[in-house]
């Protein structure tokens, strides 16, 4: 018998966890072909979660949790899900029941068509803060250009074969950002729209600030463009130093030159702008790669419930 997990990332979700194992009950009685597993990854909560997730275990052992010392994010939640996990498949899935279980039966006929990654893409996105969705557009229309993958409503929602699991397992970064590296990786691939769910329980943990450091992190993580628009920036502070000059020589030469003072001050302030600007582009990336250099774990496991 084949066999589906479920990674559910969490982070102060004592709400939500015990709603969310009690759907995938409901939702398996028509997936009874397949053995289920329930993956929670409790990253770092300073509430009752875990306590919850243990009592699911005692009842049911199908129930499984990996519990970080504190919390890592959830990026690195669902990577600790996929080293945990042990079915034929894994579907990564919120705890809130915002990304419809009732999809699960669809992603695995799909599966079973030979597609090794099933996408949820999101049809609406829901009752977000609409100052969210305008910055969720233009961050996915802008990585999908630079990264050359088509991202827009992507989710974290989706179901992966076990050699996508396998591959994703193998990746060293300490600040992977999962959405994108599923599309990265390759295999056979198709989407499924859902549309977002009303969050069944508790407040969402993503401030507008997690989200715009979120975003960032990932644009650097995908893309050097920052780095080449740092030579283009060179060659613009060029093109006009050469149009200055000129101007510069031919009225020196035509004996009109003026007393240069003001222009002299402009272009100073301009290029050690663009100088400092381009460093600063550069010392983000270096700060980047001291960070994956130091070989820090991506997360640190305090608890294993089996
Ligand atoms: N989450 C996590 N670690 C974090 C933040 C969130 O594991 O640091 C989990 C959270 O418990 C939920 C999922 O990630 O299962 C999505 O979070 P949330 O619902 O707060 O975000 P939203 O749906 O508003 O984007
Ligand atoms: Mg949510």
């Amino acid at each position: 018998m084949k066999k589906i997990s479920l990674i559910v990332p969490c982070f102060n979700e004592e709400d939500t966890v015990e709603a969310f194992y009690h759907k995938a009950i409901e939702v398996w009685q028509k997936l009874d072909q397949y053995e289920m597993e329930i993956v929670y990854v409790d990253d770092g909560s300073k509430d009752r979660t875990l306590q919850k997730i243990e009592m699911l275990h005692e009842k049911d052992h199908r129930v499984k949790c990996t519990s970080f010392s504190r919390n890592f994010g959830k990026e690195a939640a669902i990577f600790a899900g996929l080293h945990h996990v042990t079915g034929d498949a894994a579907v990564v899935v919120d705890v809130d029941l915002q990304h419809p279980l009732e999809k699960i039966p669809e992603m695995a006929s799909l599966w079973e068509q030979g597609y090794e990654v099933v996408e949820g893409v999101k049809e609406d996105r829901g009752t977000e803060k609409r100052i969210h969705k305008g910055f969720a557009n233009l961050f996915y229309s802008w990585i999908s250009k630079l990264a050359g993958l088509d991202m827009k409503n992507s989710s974290d929602f989706k179901l992966l074969d076990r050699k996508v699991i396998e591959a994703l397992k193998a990746f060293r970064e300490k600040t992977p950002f999962f959405r994108a590296l599923s599309f990265w990786v390759g295999f056979k691939s198709i989407a499924v729209s859902y549309t977002v769910e009303e969050r069944s329980a508790g407040a969402t943990k993503w401030s507008t600030k997690a989200l715009v450091k979120y975003a960032f992190r990932n644009l650097i993580s995908f893309t050097y463009a920052p780095l080449y628009m740092i030579a283009v920036l060179g060659v613009l502070v060029i093109l006009f130093g050469v149009v200055l000059g000129v101007d510069a020589l031919v009225t020196y030469l035509n004996g009109t030159a003026q007393g240069g003072y003001p222009t002299l001050l402009f272009v100073i302030l301009l290029s050690t702008g663009a100088i400092i600007f381009s460093l600063g582009i550069m010392s983000i990336y270096i700060a980047k790669i001291y960070e994956e250099i130091k070989g820090r774990p991506q997360y640190i496991v305090g608890k294993m419930i089996d």
